[in-house]
Parts: structure tokens; C-alpha cells; sequence
């Protein structure tokens, strides 16, 4: 008998019908012998009707409030799918995050699960009870509840599978699987039978949206074993899996873009060490995350210094650095939401050179400007004007030869 976590997105989960869609592919693992738990998201669209709430309110709200807000999509959505097990006679009950409990740290909004207490919740699975369990939240030191961040029942998803030592976690989605770039942008995208879970974190990470990427470095860390299918096909969907289980190593896999970056600039820093600390210590006290970073002096012991934050965090990272300025000793701070970025992914480039050049030759020959670069072992991006992203994917898409014929 295996034990095997299920993991349904909100389309999947986005109406009755498609709850019930949801019992037939739970009944389907039962009936095969398996213990099963069910990871939900909240319906589609009632995390961002939640979530604008709250910023109704306050845009700058206690984050501990609106956690308890946010949380309650996951609440519904589990209750509905125990009841339409039940109604399928099969043995199902509800469990909220506080009451397994799924332990995570205090930072409210955005927790990182540390501890999950198993005994009592795998003893009920082991009499045969399914266990619906609410994504996306938790319990934190203050008692209170928590949420992982958006996207983020996939992470309990994976916890749980890690928790329970289970020997699969399917994540049910309205795609597929993973393609080598968005199919809704290039029609000519082509699904991968397999990713390394490295080659999917820099997809998920540059907005390939499949999987929270924390999800992926968990189950990266924890050797979880991951598929992403769709709820409503019957398709194999995609393995993601260590890199030594992937035979035909591609050169490029992936193109990923994201439109959730903004830009940033402070100009003429004092060009001094200290500086660059002086200016991320306060954004990363803030849980500000920073992703691409380029620094360039001018030569007059003054630099300018250009990063990008998640757009949602624009406001409040403007806001840390505006009080702080008569510190940083910056001129200006300039910003800019309307930007993309684009990236290139793949383990093969460990191997291989010239693949940079390649991508500064197909964005050239479409006139694109490129802003920032910034590279890995296995990934370039490159942010561009916002307009251009689409463009940019086709031409890249092309370029690596990704097109399917
Ligand atoms: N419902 C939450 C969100 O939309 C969590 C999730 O769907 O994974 O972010
Ligand atoms: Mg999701």
C-alpha cells in the first residue's frame, strides 16, 4: 500500500462540479489500495478577492489580520471536499492547519513551515479516513494563524508528502504539466516528460507559475519525488525530479518571463564598502525580497545601484528607503513596474558556452534593449521593457530551437 499526497489548485477546485471531478480522481487512488491526504487551494479568484479586502482597509495592514482573512478560502474549499467524498461514501474529514498542527515560524503573510505533527493524522489515515487538508496556512508561535505566502499550498503539499514519507505528490493544476515556455504566449511550446528540480525553480522563479517556488526547493531538500498533471485531462503530466534521473540533458529547456518585478534605482551611492549592506539590510528586515541586482560607478566615489523587487513589495521598499535615505545618502530613487523579465533555463549550460551570446544575438535582431543581465550556472535573464516580453519569448523560443513542429 502507498501513501500518496494529491495536491488541487484553485481552478481545480473552482466550482461544485469540479469538486466532485476532484472525488473521482481521489476515488481513483483508493480504489488502487492507496492511503491518500489532500492538499486544497481556496476556490479560483477567492484568494485575490481576499486579499484586496484586506488592502481595501489598509495597504500596510497588520500582517497577523490578514492572514486570518486569507486563510479562510482553504477553510471552504477543504470542508467541500470532505463532504463530497462522504457523499461518495468514502471516509473523509477536514483538517485545518492549526489543528494538525502545521508549525511554522512568526512571519505572518509569508511563514516557513518548520515542524508538522504527524502521529495523530497519520494514525487516521492508517484507519482508512482520507485527510482533506487545508493549503496555504498554518500555525505559528504566537498561537496564531499563518499563511505561507501566495501559491504556497503547494509547499504544504510537498511538507506533508515529506512528513508522511509518501511515496508521491501529484500536484493537480489546469495545465498539463511544465512546457518549455508559456503555451498561452508561444502555441509552439512543447510539455517536458521531465525537469530537474533545479531547471524548475529558475522556471517557477522567473514566473513559469506552475509551483511556488518554495515548494520546489523542499522538495528539492527533502527528495520528494513530484508530478504536476492537470484535473482535467488524463495526461501523464510532467516528473520533476533530481537532476541524475534526467538521461538527455538539453542545452536549453526552458524559456521563463515574469511581469511581477519592478525596477529600481538609487543614484550616485556613495561608492564606499558598507554601502550595499546599508541598503538590503533594511529591505531584507522588511522581507523584501531582491532579485536582480547591477551596480555601476561613475567614477566620482558615487555608483548608481539597480535592483528589482516584487512588484507587490514596490510600494513598501520605496517607503523603506525614503526614511533611510538621509543614511544611504542616495540623489535620487527612481522606479519603474513596467518591465519584464526574461529568462533562459538550463542544466546544459553548465557545459557549454555561448549560450549568453545567443540570447543578446535574437533580442538584438528584434531591436530589444536590454537593462539588466544577470546569469547563473544554468539560467540568463535579461529585463526588458514590459512591451516587448512576448516578443522576446517567441524570439528566444525559436532561437534554442524549442518550437515544436
Ligand atoms: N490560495 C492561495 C493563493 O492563491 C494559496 C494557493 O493557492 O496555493 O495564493
Ligand atoms: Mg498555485
Amino acid at each position: 500500500m502507498a501513501r500518496i499526497v494529491q495536491k488541487f489548485g484553485g481552478t481545480s477546485v473552482a466550482d461544485i462540479p469540479r469538486i466532485e471531478n476532484v472525488v473521482a480522481k481521489v476515488k481513483r487512488e483508493i480504489d488502487a489500495g492507496n492511503q491518500v491526504a489532500v492538499v486544497v487551494s481556496a476556490m479560483a479568484g477567492v484568494t485575490n478577492h481576499l486579499v484586496d479586502l484586506t488592502r481595501q482597509i489598509d495597504k500596510l495592514h497588520d500582517a497577523r489580520e490578514y492572514d486570518v482573512v486569507v486563510a479562510t478560502g482553504e477553510q471552504v474549499t477543504s470542508g467541500l471536499l470532505a463532504l463530497a467524498l462522504q457523499k461518495q461514501g468514502i471516509k473523509a474529514r477536514s483538517w485545518q492547519g492549526w489543528q494538525i498542527p502545521i508549525r511554522t515560524d512568526g512571519v505572518h503573510g509569508k511563514a516557513r513551515i518548520e515542524a508538522i505533527e504527524i502521529a495523530e493524522f497519520s494514525r487516521r489515515m492508517d484507519t482508512g479516513e482520507v485527510a482533506v487538508v487545508s493549503g496555504f496556512q498554518g500555525l505559528g508561535p504566537d498561537q496564531r494563524v499563518t499563511t505561507l505566502g501566495r501559491g504556497g499550498s503547494d509547499t504544504s503539499a510537498v511538507a506533508l508528502a515529506a512528513a508522511l514519507q509518501a511515496d508521491r505528490c501529484d500536484i493537480y493544476t489546469d495545465v498539463d504539466g511544465v512546457y518549455t515556455t508559456d503555451p498561452r504566449i508561444v502555441a509552439k511550446a512543447r510539455k517536458l516528460d521531465k525537469i530537474s528540480y533545479e531547471e524548475m525553480l529558475e522556471m517557477a522563479s522567473v514566473g513559469a507559475k506552475v509551483l511556488q517556488i518554495r515548494s520546489v526547493e523542499l522538495a528539492m531538500k527533502l527528495g520528494v519525488r513530484l508530478r504536476v498533471l492537470s484535473s482535467f485531462s488524463e495526461d501523464p503530466g510532467t516528473l520533476v525530479v533530481g537532476e541524475e534521473e534526467i538521461v538527455e540533458k538539453e542545452l536549453v529547456s526552458g524559456i521563463a518571463y515574469s511581469r511581477d518585478e519592478a525596477k529600481i534605482t538609487l543614484t550616485l551611492v556613495a561608492d564606499r564598502p558598507g554601502v550595499a549592506a546599508a541598503i538590503f539590510g533594511p529591505l531584507a528586515d522588511a522581507a523584501i525580497n531582491v532579485d536582480m541586482i547591477v551596480q555601476n560607478a561613475s567614477g566620482q566615489g558615487r555608483t548608481d545601484l539597480t535592483f528589482t523587487v516584487i512588484k507587490s513589495d514596490l510600494e513598501r521598499a520605496v517607503q523603506v528607503l525614503t526614511q533611510k535615505k538621509p543614511e544611504l545618502g542616495f540623489d535620487d530613487l527612481l522606479f519603474d513596474p513596467n518591465v519584464a523579465k526574461v529568462s533562459v533555463i538550463g542544466v546544459g549550460m553548465r557545459s557549454h558556452s555561448g549560450v549568453a551570446l545567443g540570447m543578446f544575438r535574437a533580442l538584438a535582431d528584434k531591436g530589444i534593449n536590454i537593462q539588466v543581465i544577470s546569469t547563473s550556472e544554468i539560467k540568463i535573464s535579461v529585463l526588458i521593457a514590459e512591451e516587448y516580453a512576448e516578443l522576446a519569448v517567441h524570439a528566444l523560443h525559436a532561437a534554442y530551437g524549442l518550437d515544436a513542429d
